[in-house]
């Protein structure tokens, strides 16, 4: 009765809210009550970390049904792909983050931020210990723990120095946008001192030769960024540098971008050969000092050591120290990243998710689970398959493995029920799971984990969240759809990844691209492409007009090199 005697006035205060500027919220008696019972029994969930994958759940959850702190050292989201862009001046730091209370405030509901590292998660309490980043205001820097419901492990990796000696001391890297900044100045002082009266030609010379440390994307990248800064603009103004500079890109396999197609890294070291970027393969860093970098050619085992300006290490990606410790206590000491089941479960804690950089799902052997899926569709133990359970199988299989079908296409079967059926299209009369294996005898070998990419985190963001906002629902549903069934009762589909392929960017406005399909493409259109894809991809329309119109600015006016 009350709700309905009520209803009228609040769709009344309602159109005087929206009519005066939305700014108007109308309660009824019975809403409060209600909105209190729901404030009661909602879950708390803790996100540790705003980058790729935090911010993707964030923005799909539904955080009026959760009660969502976060816990993060920076209190933005920065668009890590366009951070080699930042170290030169072609886009602006700040046109490529974005504010996190920005990002949410737009949902329907609120979140708390706590801008701190998270120290220590205690799996058995259900609690995590976190430490504000203020270290120096005694009132600001008091540990706090919070105890949650479901926690979101999204803190990403750190950078691996592999314990080369003198690294952390004498080398730059580029992970976070303070870094790219540091960079930038770095670059720009080498400059300023070559120019400084007094010195030797030899000395100059050392002064602006940059070292990048590694030929994957982000190192191959810097250097093109670097290579066009001096070209298009530091030429322009310090004009008799120009002979002195020397960039050099020390890569330990046999070739840069070996991530990528071979057609793609061929192209990139045939650029760089143009350009005059020297690329040293096989090598292997031994130690660094303030001047020297001595390197270990692998072929002849003879060291070298090379003078050096500037150097960017940007060799793989290392465990953060708070997931270490967790690993030690879940039972998984040692390993580089967690360990998550498919729906990105933390193996050994069941309300502990993982997604992104520190995170890895663990392939299982796919072929011992076929066996169960076989055993598990034949109903009537007959050892052989009916129409019926074979569509199950060949469902159960695509669902839980769409990899079997795109490895037995590779081999020239067109799909899993091909193989399982006669000409006629029925199910061989004994449906023999050794044919069936020795047909995919090689797939488990084939299954590599995924690659540590803010695609892959992105996507597993925004599959959790989805699963968060079905889970008050699944619960009270708990038989669930029936292909779901096998293997273990769960009630979301598995996290699936779908490439979108990938971009190099190689200076000079040329870009490579690898596309699904077996689609590469490389060269000026793709730059453009890499341009809209990119602008495409912002968090929000604020970072977008910023960063397009960094690169107008940049085509008309050239980059900046103060020094500020
Ligand atoms: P991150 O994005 O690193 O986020 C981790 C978050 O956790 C951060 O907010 C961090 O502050 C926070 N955090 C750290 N420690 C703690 C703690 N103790 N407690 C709480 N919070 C913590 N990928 C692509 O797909 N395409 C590209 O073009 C591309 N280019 C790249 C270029 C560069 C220079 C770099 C460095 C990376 C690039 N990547 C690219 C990779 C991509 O950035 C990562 O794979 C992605 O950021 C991983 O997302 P994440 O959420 O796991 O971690
Ligand atoms: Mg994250």
């Amino acid at each position: 009765g009350r709700a309905s005697r009520s209803a009228p006035l609040a769709s009344k205060l309602l159109l005087l809210g929206t009519l005066s500027g939305g700014s108007l919220v109308a309660y009824s008696d019975s809403n409060k009550k209600e909105d209190q019972q729901q404030q009661k029994k909602k879950k708390k969930v803790v996100v540790l970390g705003t980058g790729w994958a935090g911010i993707s759940f964030l923005k799909d959850l539904d955080i009026s049904s959760y009660d969502v702190q976060v816990v993060s050292p920076q209190n933005y989201f920065a668009f890590t792909p366009l951070l080699p862009s930042v170290t030169c001046g072609t886009v602006e730091a700040r046109s490529i983050v974005e504010s996190v209370r920005n990002i949410t405030k737009k949902k329907n509901g609120e979140i708390e931020l706590w801008e701190a590292d998270c120290v220590k998660i205690d799996p058995t309490n259900n609690k995590v210990h976190c430490q504000p980043v203020f270290k120096d205001d005694p009132e600001a820097s008091q540990e706090f723990s919070l105890e949650y419901d479901y926690l979101i492990i999204a803190v990403g990796a750190q950078v691996n120095t592999f314990g080369t000696p003198g690294v952390l001391e004498n080398c730059h890297f580029l992970k976070e946008v303070e870094d790219a900044q540091r960079i930038r100045r770095g670059v720009i002082d080498c400059f300023e001192k070559a120019l400084l009266p007094g010195l030797t030609e030899e000395q100059r010379r050392t002064k602006l030769h940059f070292v990048i440390v590694g030929g994957g994307p982000t190192g191959v990248e810097f250097a093109a960024e670097l290579h066009d800064f001096i070209e298009e603009d530091i030429t322009k103004i310090y004009p008799s540098v120009k002979e002195l500079v020397k960039i050099t890109l020390i890569q330990s396999g046999d070739h840069i971008l070996n991530s990528f197609d071979e057609r793609i890294s061929s192209f990139a070291e045939q650029k760089f050969l143009r350009d005059g970027i020297d690329v040293l393969m096989g090598m292997r860093v031994m130690s660094v000092s303030d001047k020297d970098i001595s390197v270990k050619i692998k072929s002849s085992a003879e060291v070298v050591s090379l003078p050096h300006g500037l150097i960017l290490w940007s060799t793989g990606v290392g465990t953060r120290p708070v997931i270490s410790d967790l690993m030690e206590q879940v039972g998984q000491g040692g390993r580089r990243v967690l360990a998550t089941n498919e729906w990105l479960q933390v193996k050994g804690c069941e309300n502990v998710y993982a997604v992104g950089d520190c995170a890895s799902i663990a392939q299982r052997k796919i072929m011992g689970d076929i066996a169960n899926i076989f055993k598990a569709a034949d109903v009537d133990n007959s050892g052989t398959l009916t129409e019926d359970e074979l569509q199950d199988v060949v469902e159960d299989i695509n669902v839980r493995y769409p990899q079997v079908e795109l490895y037995l296409k590779s081999k020239h079967v067109r799909s899993i029920k091909d193989l399982l059926t006669d000409s006629e299209g029925n199910p061989k009369k004994e449906v023999d799971i050794k044919a069936f294996e020795s047909a995919l005898s090689g797939v488990d070998s084939q299954m590599k984990s995924l690659p540590a990419t803010a695609q892959v985190a992105a996507q597993q963001g925004s599959y959790l969240a989805k699963c968060f906002n079905k889970m008050e629902h699944c619960k009270e549903h708990p038989e669930g759809p029936k292909r779901f069934r096998t293997g273990g009762h769960h009630q979301f589909r598995p996290f699936q990844y779908k490439h979108f392929g990938q971009f190099a960017p190689l200076g000079g406005d040329q870009a490579a691209a690898e596309l699904p399909g077996d689609w590469v493409s490389a060269g000026r259109s793709t730059q453009w492409l890499w341009y809209s894809v990119y602008a495409s991809k912002q968090v929000s329309w604020r970072t977008r007009a910023l960063v397009v119109s960094d690169w107008t600015r940049r085509y008309i006016f050239g980059r900046d090199s103060s020094r500020i």
